[in-house]
């Protein structure tokens, strides 16, 4: 059975859904590697990388193959290429990818989405979510540093003293976490705040402060957050205001699964921020934690430097790639039988991560939409 890569086609997309050092997993498990000419490349890793490794490189990878990686979803023309019964595993946000999803169906394909792979203890060598929220947290504290125009470290020197820069995470699940870990690193004094209470001894076990509010606590199924009432967002942001103001260094990383962004930070709140001070707002593409921030874009408000993320695992491609890869090829290896892949609806890591099979939407709430 062939297993295709496909070379990358969104706009930013730098990352590859294989690297040469997985290859062996799939060849010594009996399964052929081909790989599109280039696909690596952006990431760092060259085609003669992955033919030393053990793939083909061809420009013919999809055809006939039965399974295709990608990191971002095939292209509506790679879908009518695929052959019949194709195994397609990818990020696939299928609630707002209906027409794609459609096309899959149509197409007979199995199409496995990696954000829905679901949270627990056995899946988390397959969890991209997490893997790449890692390398997402710890390029936003390096963002921030960059771009702010002042020390993060405690400096004692014998022209005097530079006291640290304070950093608030706002948000401290996968990514929060990183980039409190980063930031403690560059030596800033760093606070954080959560809304689930699980994750203050998690915070404190890196070094930082955690801010509690005299709110609820607001858990979730799975350890992840619900989403708020209004009332209480607005009391939180009320709560947060004072932090906000004595931070240099804002960054913002709360997002609830299938839901806008939640907003945590108004414009008036970083208008009233230290001078100077960067603000880094991981959610942006979710609709933002901060107000007025814009996607892959910085705006500037009040003094402050607004940088709103957009796909920030590519700005890490080689080791953003490496670690996705390894997801993806640990949840293939799910699926081995022999010398084929063959999905079995039993197991509910596969079952929670399938979109489309057999000519069927399996996903509830893509299902519902389509109908
Ligand atoms: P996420 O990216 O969905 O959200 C990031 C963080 O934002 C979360 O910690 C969430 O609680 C927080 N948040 C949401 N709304 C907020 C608000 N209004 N104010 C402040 N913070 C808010 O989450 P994630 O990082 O992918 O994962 C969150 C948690 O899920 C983990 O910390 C862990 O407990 C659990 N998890 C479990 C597994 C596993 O068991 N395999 C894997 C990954 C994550």
């Amino acid at each position: 059975m062939k297993i295709a890569t496909v070379h990358e086609t969104r706009p930013h997309e730098r990352r590859v859904a294989l690297v040469p050092g997985q290859v062996s997993r799939l060849t010594e498990a009996g399964l052929q590697v081909a790989v599109e000419p280039d696909a690596g490349r952006a990431a760092g890793f060259t085609d003669n990388d992955y033919r030393d490794a053990g793939a083909e490189i061809t420009e013919d990878a999809l055809a006939g193959a039965g399974a295709v990686l990608s990191v971002q979803p095939l292209t509506a023309r790679q879908v009518r290429a695929l052959a019949p019964h194709a195994i397609t595993v990818s990020f696939l946000p299928a609630t707002q990818e209906l027409e794609l999803v459609a096309a899959l169906r149509d197409a007979g394909a199995t199409s496995l989405a990696m954000e829905l792979v679901p949270r627990i203890s056995r899946a988390q060598p397959m969890d991209a979510l997490s893997s790449q929220s890692f390398v997402a947290g710890y390029r936003a504290a390096l963002l921030a540093a960059e771009r702010l125009p002042r020390f993060l470290p405690l400096s004692m020197t014998a022209s005097g003293t530079i006291p640290p820069a304070r950093v608030l995470v706002l948000g401290a699940g996968v990514a929060g976490l990183q980039a409190i870990a980063t930031a403690r690193r560059l030596g800033a004094v760093v606070r954080a705040y959560d809304v689930r209470a699980a994750s203050a001894d998690e915070v404190r076990s890196l070094g930082a402060d955690f801010i509690e509010l005299e709110l609820p606590a607001l858990e979730g199924s799975g350890g992840y957050a619900r989403e708020m009432t209004d009332e209480r967002s607005r009391l939180q942001r009320e709560l947060l205001a004072p932090h906000v103001a004595d931070a240099d260094v804002l960054i913002t990383t709360a997002s609830v699964p299938g839901r806008t962004a939640p907003l945590l930070v108004t414009a008036e709140m970083v208008a009233g921020m230290r001078h100077g001070s960067v603000v880094v707002d991981l959610a942006a593409e979710g609709g933002g934690n901060v107000e007025g921030v814009k996607p892959g874009e910085e705006v500037t408000i009040g003094s402050a430097t607004v940088i709103g993320g957009q796909n920030v695992p590519s700005q890490l491609p080689g080791q953003a790639s490496q670690l996705y890869s390894a997801n993806v090829v640990n949840l293939l290896l799910l699926l081995r039988s022999g010398d084929y892949l063959v999905p079995d609806f039993e197991d509910e890591i596969v079952a929670g991560c399938c979109v489309t099979h057999g000519g069927e939407v399996r996903h509830g709430p893509t299902k519902d939409l389509l109908a």
